[in-house]
C-alpha cells in the first residue's frame, strides 16, 4: 500500500492493485497503522519491556483473583461464577515472533501456579505488551490518524477505546466542516492540538501503572503509598476523572469555567418538564442550550400581558433585530404616553424579563388590496379602517416557548375588542419584517394583501370565530 498527497487530495494504492483518490485520508487502522507508516509520521516512545498473554478458556477449579505482578484468573460471568474463565498472565519477556498457542498458555500457568488447571477449549488467545508510543503529529497534510493508529499504550485502566472514540468525534465534525467548506482548513490543526496532549497523558499514567505492578518489595511499598494517597477524596476524584477522560479541558482561551470542558450532566427544568443534559446528546448532534435564570422556566402561568412595562429589564430585551430591540428599549414608553400607539408587553414574572411585545395602532387598508371574496362583504368604501400590529417581537432567551403565537393571538383578540368598543376597523394587519415572519403569520391564517405580500391581514370576522387560547 502507498499513500501520496498533494494540494488537492490523497491517492492511495491498495495491495490488490486498485487505487483510490479522496480529499482526505484518515488512518484508523490500529496500532500497527500502515497509513501512519506510509505517511512517514514518527511514532515516538518506548519499546515493550514485558508481554502479557490473555485468553478465554475452560479450566478445572482454578485459583481465582488478581496476582501480585498484575493479571490473574476470573470468571467471564462475574455474577454467576463458573467457567469459562478469563486469564491474564505476564510472560516476563516481550520478544515473540508467533501467535500464542494453548501450549504457551499451559506453560505460563504452570510457571505461575504450578499447574495449568486442565486448561482447554480456548475461545481465543491473544497477547499484548506495554509498548508506549505516540505519533509526533496526528496530521501530515491531508493524512490524519485516529484511534490506536496515533497512540499505543498498556491496556491498564481500559483507556484506549475511549481515547480513540473521542479522537474520532473530535476529528469527525471538523473534517465535515472543512470538506463542506464551512470552516477553513486550519480547523484541522486544532485536532492535533487538542487530542495529542490527551493521549500523552494516557501514555504517562499507563506507563506508571505498569511500573507500579512490578512484583518486588520496593514496588509493593510504592503501591501501598499510592493506595494511601488515593484514599483521599480530592486525589481519588482527580485520578478517576483522568482515567475516565472526564477531566479533558480543550484550551479555548479565556471565558466561562466550563469552556472547552465536558458539559456536566445537569438536571434541566424546561417548559416540557424536567430532563437531563445527556438525554439531549443521544442523537450525537450538536446541542445548543439557552439557559434562563434559575427558576425562570417559561410556563404560561409565569407570563403576564401588561401595557408598556416599567420593568427595568426592558433595556435587556434582545430579539436579534436591532430595529425591534431599539423600539422597546427607547421609544415604546414615549409612544404609549402620547397614546399614539398601544404597546403590550408579555412579562416573565420570575425573572422580570420581557419575553415579547407588540404594538397596535389605528390604520387603514385600501379595499382593492383585499382579495375579492373578502372585499365583497365589506362596506363599499375605497378605504377600510384596520388595526395595525406595528411591531411584534420575542426575546431570544424565550425561543421555543411559543411566545410568538401568544403575542399574535393576544394582538388579534385585542384588535377585536377595540372594534367591539367602537373603533371602525374590518381587519387586523401586520407588516412582516422578512420572509420568515411572513411565513409565521401565514401559518396562523393571516393572508397577504394582493399588491403587497409583506403586509398580511386577518378579517375581524375571522378573529371572532378563532378558538380562544386553552379552548
Ligand atoms: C488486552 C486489551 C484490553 C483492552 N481493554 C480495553 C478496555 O477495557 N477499554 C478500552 O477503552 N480499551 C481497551 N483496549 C484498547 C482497545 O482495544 C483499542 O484502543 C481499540 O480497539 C482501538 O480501536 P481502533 O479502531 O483504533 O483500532 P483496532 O481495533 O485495532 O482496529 C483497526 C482495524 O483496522 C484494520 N486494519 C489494520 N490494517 C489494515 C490494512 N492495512 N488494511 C485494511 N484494514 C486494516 C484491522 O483489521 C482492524 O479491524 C484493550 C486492548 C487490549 C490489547
Amino acid at each position: 500500500m502507498g499513500v501520496a498527497h498533494d494540494d488537492t487530495g490523497v491517492a492511495v494504492a491498495l495491495s490488490e492493485g486498485q487505487s483510490l483518490r479522496a480529499e482526505y485520508l484518515v488512518g484508523c487502522d490500529g496500532g500497527r497503522s500502515l497509513v501512519r507508516k506510509a505517511a512517514g509520521l514518527d511514532f515516538v516512545g518506548l519499546d515493550p519491556s514485558t508481554s502479557w498473554m490473555i485468553a478465554e478458556v475452560e479450566m478445572d477449579e482454578p485459583d481465582l483473583g488478581m496476582r501480585r505482578e498484575g493479571g490473574g484468573i476470573g470468571p467471564v460471568n462475574r455474577a454467576e461464577g463458573g467457567g469459562p474463565f478469563r486469564v491474564v498472565l505476564t510472560e516476563g519477556h516481550s520478544a515473540h515472533t508467533s501467535e500464542p498457542t494453548l501450549e504457551d498458555l499451559s506453560e505460563a500457568l504452570i510457571s505461575a501456579y504450578g499447574t495449568d488447571f486442565g486448561v482447554r477449549s480456548p475461545t481465543w488467545i491473544s497477547r499484548f505488551t506495554d509498548m508506549s508510543r505516540q505519533a509526533a503529529s496526528y496530521r501530515h497534510g491531508r493524512v490524519l490518524l485516529a484511534g490506536d493508529a496515533p497512540h499505543v499504550h498498556p491496556p491498564q485502566g481500559g483507556q484506549g477505546l475511549n481515547t480513540g472514540v473521542q479522537d474520532a468525534v473530535n476529528l469527525g465534525w471538523k473534517l465535515a466542516q472543512v470538506v463542506n467548506k464551512t470552516s477553513p482548513e486550519s480547523l484541522l490543526d486544532t485536532y492535533h492540538a487538542e487530542r495529542h496532549p490527551v493521549a500523552a497523558r494516557v501514555l504517562r499514567n499507563t506507563m506508571a501503572q505498569v511500573a507500579l505492578s512490578s512484583p518486588d518489595d520496593r514496588h509493593q511499598a510504592l503501591r501501598d503509598t499510592m493506595s494511601e494517597l488515593l484514599s483521599m477524596d480530592e486525589r481519588r476524584k482527580r485520578f478517576a476523572a483522568m482515567l475516565s477522560g472526564l477531566d479533558i479541558h480543550d484550551d479555548l482561551g479565556e471565558g466561562h469555567p466550563l469552556l472547552g470542558r465536558r458539559m456536566p450532566d445537569l438536571d434541566l427544568v424546561t417548559a416540557n418538564g424536567p430532563l437531563r443534559v445527556v438525554t439531549l446528546l443521544h442523537a450525537a448532534r450538536p446541542v445548543l442550550l439557552t439557559l434562563g435564570e434559575p427558576g425562570g422556566v417559561v410556563t404560561e402561568d409565569a407570563l403576564v400581558f401588561e401595557r408598556t412595562s416599567r420593568s427595568p429589564m426592558r433595556a435587556a430585551f434582545s430579539c436579534g433585530n436591532e430595529y425591534l430591540d431599539r423600539y422597546i428599549r427607547t421609544q415604546a414608553r414615549q409612544d404609549q404616553e402620547k397614546r399614539a400607539v398601544g404597546v403590550y408587553v408579555l412579562r416573565h414574572t420570575p425573572t422580570d424579563r420581557i419575553a415579547g411585545y407588540y404594538t397596535l395602532t389605528a390604520s387603514s387598508i385600501e379595499t382593492q388590496d383585499l382579495p375579492e371574496d373578502v372585499a365583497r362583504s365589506l362596506p363599499r368604501y375605497e378605504v377600510q379602517g384596520a388595526i395595525l400590529i406595528g411591531y411584534l417581537a420575542r426575546d431570544f432567551q424565550f425561543r421555543g416557548a411559543g411566545i410568538g403565537e401568544m403575542l399574535l393571538r393576544d394582538a388579534l383578540q385585542r384588535g377585536l375588542e377595540m372594534q367591539q368598543s367602537g373603533l371602525r376597523a374590518v381587519a387586523v394587519v401586520v407588516d412582516a419584517i422578512d420572509d420568515a415572519a411572513a411565513t409565521f403569520y401565514e401559518s396562523y391564517g393571516l393572508k397577504p394583501l394582493t399588491r403587497n405580500p409583506m403586509r398580511l391581514f386577518m378579517a375581524l370576522e375571522t378573529v371572532a370565530i378563532l378558538p380562544r387560547s386553552g379552548e
